[in-house]
């Protein structure tokens, strides 16, 4: 069954105390009879901590990213089995940011998916074109060949461990949002796409959050849309008002 899905990407914020103040604030405001999951990605220092607070509440913890490899002299880095030991279960992948400034490939990506599902993680997979592939008019190819590249060698059972979170490069951290129609259009290949390679099935059990300057007076339009099915949220997921307006905007 298709999941509604908000999660907060904490990016490179919140020293401990700081993660404390707002992991406690989440949980004073966030609603606890709400249908859909909630997620919240704190810094890897922050992980465990974020973990024992949310407990016993209905807000999942996932990690900003994983080493494609079980262990080894791979200095700085943090594996899966690692992220599981300390209960998280949940990671984000292939962010824009990570594929932009710490050149994971889609080859590179491929094989973090396998590792993450070999260790029954979910996975928060994201992609999305930059503007110079929406000025060329080649955004549908570019996000075609994301998904190509990243998912189509998992077999379909796989699939119940994937979110898909279309992020547009050009409206992270900047302002500019998708429009709720440009969203929408975009979603709907996606699932095509992912119908074409996998099925009905998969396609229509998929969630697919939309990721790019979601804000408390945005968020209602965006999540009407039928294809999106909820929202992957930088710069508003470190306020827990505004995080909280716009998860009870799903
Ligand atoms: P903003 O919401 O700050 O644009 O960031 C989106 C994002 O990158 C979430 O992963």
């Amino acid at each position: 069954m298709r999941q509604k899905i908000v999660a907060g990407n904490w990016k490179m914020h919140k020293n401990a105390e700081e993660t404390e103040d707002l992991l406690n604030d989440l949980i004073d405001k966030l609603p606890n009879d709400i249908e859909a999951q909630i997620i919240v990605a704190p810094t890897f220092v922050n992980l465990s901590s974020a973990v024992d607070h949310l407990e016993f509440t209905n807000i999942g913890v996932a990690a900003q990213n994983m080493h494609q490899n079980e262990s080894g002299a791979y200095t700085g880095e943090i594996s899966a089995a690692m992220l599981k030991s300390i209960g998280v279960n949940i990671v984000i992948l292939g962010h824009s940011e990570r594929r932009a400034y710490f050149h994971e490939t889609d080859t590179i990506l491929a094989q973090k998916v396998t590792t993450a599902l070999k260790h029954d993680m979910t996975i928060i997979f994201c992609f999305g074109e930059e503007l110079k592939d929406r000025q060329n008019k080649q955004h549908f190819n570019v996000v075609e060949n994301q998904l190509r590249d990243g998912l189509f060698h998992i077999e379909n059972k796989d699939w119940e461990q994937i979110v898909l979170a279309y992020e547009p490069v050009w409206a992270i951290g900047t302002g500019e949002t998708a429009s709720p129609d440009q969203a929408q259009e975009m979603h709907e290949f996606i699932r095509e796409t992912i119908r074409k390679r996998f099925g009905s099935d998969v396609a229509e059990d998929v969630s697919i959050l939309y990721g790019g300057s979601v804000k408390p007076d945005n968020a209602k339009e965006i999540f009407s849309k039928p294809d999106v099915d909820g929202g992957l949220i930088g710069g508003a997921a470190l306020k827990a008002d505004d995080f909280a307006a716009i998860v009870n905007s799903i």
